[in-house]
């Protein structure tokens, strides 16, 4: 007999999952399906993901098209012209002088790609001595061994302490709600929490370190907003130090802080940026790192025709991800998204703070259309009120996501206003019903 649970999801509780199954069997625009006929407003676009709602008529044609014309290319040492356009219009849309892009399939590749290419590029200059990691409390790189070692969520590193990579260490995060609880987009306190980078560098002699990874504004543990002075002061002490400042805007990047990336929005430029989500608008899965020309260049020596980084997967420059790329990028562009989604930000900022006062909220913040819920823990049960909110917004047909008791929401780059409304007082409401 088939197994009809043999289906292990991801960072879920499967075995609660399986007493009340949730089951998505369609999605247009901006409303999902269910297996039982019900329609779903889609507050979190997907996962981050799908800013310009689903099934995209533009991009489901480029999709079609492609699988019809060329459906795989063999990915070394053969380029298709769908990933050659693509890195070229990516490399077009990010900060001046990060011209080069390596292809991945997600988000946890693109941050364990950035780290091997930070080392490999300290090595190829000679600093080879230069192999220490640098992340943040809080921080969320993916799930592979480098973006988890670097990240700073205890849960996801707690099984795996003893295998994760030597040499690591963490940024202080920069949440205080005793300083800036309640607080709209940047809040004004915090800087020098950057200084952590400056103690580290002194501690282990600056020589001795590669790179500092960071989320411009962090997503999944909770949408916390770099204060204002915050990533300047990184970028100083990276530049002193001659360490790697690497980006993770794997949410932030294609409009989701309007701006085709976080880094233009605070005015600050990093080394290397990794990229997912939004670059295909999720429709098949595809990652970027966005490298440096100084990095590119320091790289690409010896002979001619030796191979300059050992790294790569079969799937790198995908032609059907490719194509749904372009399209996305397409889309971005003609119908002026990352401006519009700036528009949309004050609007998102009043319909989120108005749940300030709601049973068990202790903290709304929000930057660009990432929006963060901070409910009070229920006493001995760390993550139930929030799992209750999800399951109670979900049942009244829209879908937000809580990580652990912080609601999170990233509405689409087109909402409406009526459709923000509606996510916030579905939200009202759960809070009402729930223990
Ligand atoms: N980095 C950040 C900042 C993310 O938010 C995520 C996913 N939410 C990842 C990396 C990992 O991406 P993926 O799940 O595609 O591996």
């Amino acid at each position: 007999m088939n197994n009809e649970q043999a289906y292990w999801l991801p960072f879920t509780a499967n075995r609660a999952f399986w007493k009340t199954p949730r089951v998505i069997t369609g999605a247009r625009g901006h409303y999902y399906t269910t297996d039982d006929g019900r329609q779903l407003l889609d507050g979190f676009s997907g996962l981050w993901s799908s800013g310009l709602g689903h099934c995209h008529p533009r991009i489901v044609e480029a999709v079609r098209e492609q699988v019809g014309t060329l459906d795989y290319g063999m990915a070394f040492q053969v380029a298709n012209d769908r990933a050659v356009a693509l890195a070229s219009e990516v490399a077009a849309l990010a900060p001046a002088g990060l011209e080069r892009v390596f292809f991945t399939n997600s988000g946890s590749e693109s941050a364990d790609t950035a780290l091997k290419i930070a080392l490999a590029y300290h090595r190829a200059r000679g600093e080879g001595q230069r192999t220490r990691l640098i992340g943040r409390e809080r921080g969320y790189h993916g799930v592979n061994f480098g973006g988890m070692s670097v990240g700073g969520i205890p849960g996801n590193r707690k099984v795996f302490s003893a295998t994760l990579l030597p040499g690591t260490d963490h940024l202080r995060h920069t949440y205080s709600r005793a300083d800036m609880a309640y607080s709209r987009g940047q809040p004004a306190w915090g800087a020098e929490l950057a200084d952590d980078l400056e103690r580290l560098a002194a501690l282990h002699d600056a020589s001795n370190i590669a790179a500092v990874i960071v989320e411009p504004v962090a997503g999944s543990t909770g949408i916390l907003v770099p204060p204002v002075g915050y990533l300047q002061r990184l970028r100083e002490i990276c530049d002193r130090y001659g360490i790697l400042l690497i980006f993770d805007e794997v949410i932030t990047a294609f409009g989701r802080v309007g701006a085709p990336f976080a880094a233009e929005r605070f005015g600050v430029t990093p080394d290397l940026i990794t990229t997912a989500k939004g670059l295909t608008n999720g429709v098949i899965p595809m990652g970027a790192v966005i490298v440096s020309e100084k990095i590119y260049q320091a790289l690409m020596q010896g002979p001619d025709n030796a191979v300059e980084l050992f790294h790569g997967y079969t799937y790198s420059g995908h032609p059907v991800a490719a194509a749904a790329g372009l399209a996305t990028l397409q889309v971005y562009r003609e119908e002026d998204i990352f401006a519009r989604a700036r528009a949309l930000e004050p609007v998102f900022e009043e319909a989120i703070h108005a749940l300030k006062g709601a049973p068990h909220v202790i903290d709304v913040r929000n930057f660009g259309l990432m929006g963060g819920i901070e409910l009070e823990p229920c006493p001995g049960a760390p993550g139930a009120r929030g799992l209750e909110v999800f399951l109670k917004c979900f049942e009244a047909g829209v879908v937000i996501r809580n990580g652990g008791d912080i609601l999170q929401f990233s509405p689409f780059l087109d909402s409406t206003p009526d459709e923000l409304a509606r996510i916030f007082d579905t939200v009202r409401e759960a809070l009402g019903k729930v223990a």
